[in-house]
């Protein structure tokens, strides 16, 4: 059963044209084909649209919202050998937006995974540090400095006191809400004034999507919405969130890693991969702009 969704921005339903035709597995949607990130998967997306009025791509229709979060609370970590690499990219962003911030009393993350960013932001000097995360096995797996602080569940600001957080971070995790405004406009009523949200998303105006389109892992089921720099803009200030930074994101990886994300045929990436193992350069680190985008927006 699959729902009508609207625009994000402009709340109106149609008015829209397609950009890819919905590929979806043929199998159920489960945990497992709609949760795990696909190295060798199909492709596999919902109807893809763009509002003609303010250019936001969404997926059109989507499975019932209560539906997804039941797939994320039973969704496990895919990523963990790759969290060394992801703490450092995203430590390097909060060290640039921690001077817009009011002070370092008290920072969020929505989708906080198993908390290593939450540890990160403590070592920079952040007093008291929150999560949000629908994932039970992420939250198990938290180590017990933060643990005790993340929520579990979709988020939402009912389960914060107005007013509260200097900092709120939502890394690659906005598009996969089915109504990414209420996620801002909650982020908003739960900021502490002149408190700042940073959001790095999938950039759609990045080379790597140019080139690789529908194939990019970035055309996912997962992915209720997909932005560019201008729709981030857009939707913080439908949602009262001043843009005060916007940058393009130079990500950490591993040579591996990298290989495993390239639409490449199986066959290639394997043995791409397999040299790069034999050579022993598979853990070798390298910062890309690989099709991320980050933005500041500030609560007035
Ligand atoms: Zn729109």
């Amino acid at each position: 059963m699959l729902t009508p969704t609207k625009c994000a921005i402009c709340k109106t339903p149609g008015n829209s044209t397609e950009i890819y035709p919905p590929k979806l597995a043929e199998e159920a949607i489960d945990e497992k084909t709609f949760s795990a990130r696909r190295f060798y998967g199909k492709i596999n997306h919902f109807r893809i649209v763009k509002c003609r009025t303010c250019g936001l791509l969404r997926s059109d229709p989507i499975i019932d919202a209560s539906l997804v979060g039941k797939l994320y609370a039973g969704s496990v970590l895919t990523y963990e050998n790759h969290i060394p690499n992801i703490q450092k990219t995203y430590g390097r962003y909060l060290k640039r937006i921690t001077k817009f911030s009011p002070s370092k009393e008290r920072l969020l993350e929505i989708g906080c995974g198993n908390g290593f960013f939450l540890e990160e932001a403590l070592n920079q000097g952040f007093k008291e540090v929150w999560g949000a995360e629908p994932s039970v096995e992420a939250i198990a797996k938290a180590a017990p400095r933060v643990k005790k602080n993340i929520k579990l569940g979709m988020f939402s600001s009912s389960m914060f006191p107005e007013n509260f957080f200097d900092v709120i971070c939502i890394f690659q995790t906005l598009e996969h809400f089915v109504d990414p405004a209420a996620v801002l406009a909650d982020c908003r009523k739960i900021l502490k004034p002149g408190g700042v949200v940073l959001a790095i998303n999938h950039n759609l105006d990045s080379v790597p999507v140019k080139i690789f389109g529908e194939k990019s892992p970035v055309v996912d089921i997962e992915h209720m919405y997909l932005f560019s720099a201008e729709t981030m803009k857009k939707i913080f200030k439908a949602n009262g969130l001043k843009t005060i930074d916007a940058f393009s994101v130079w990500n950490r990886h591993s040579l591996g890693y990298l290989l495993t994300l390239v639409p490449f045929p199986k066959a290639l990436k394997d043995f791409l991969i397999k040299i790069a193992n034999s050579l022993h350069i598979a853990e070798l680190p390298l910062y890309l702009p690989i099709g991320n985008v980050g933005v500041v927006g500030q609560k007035g």
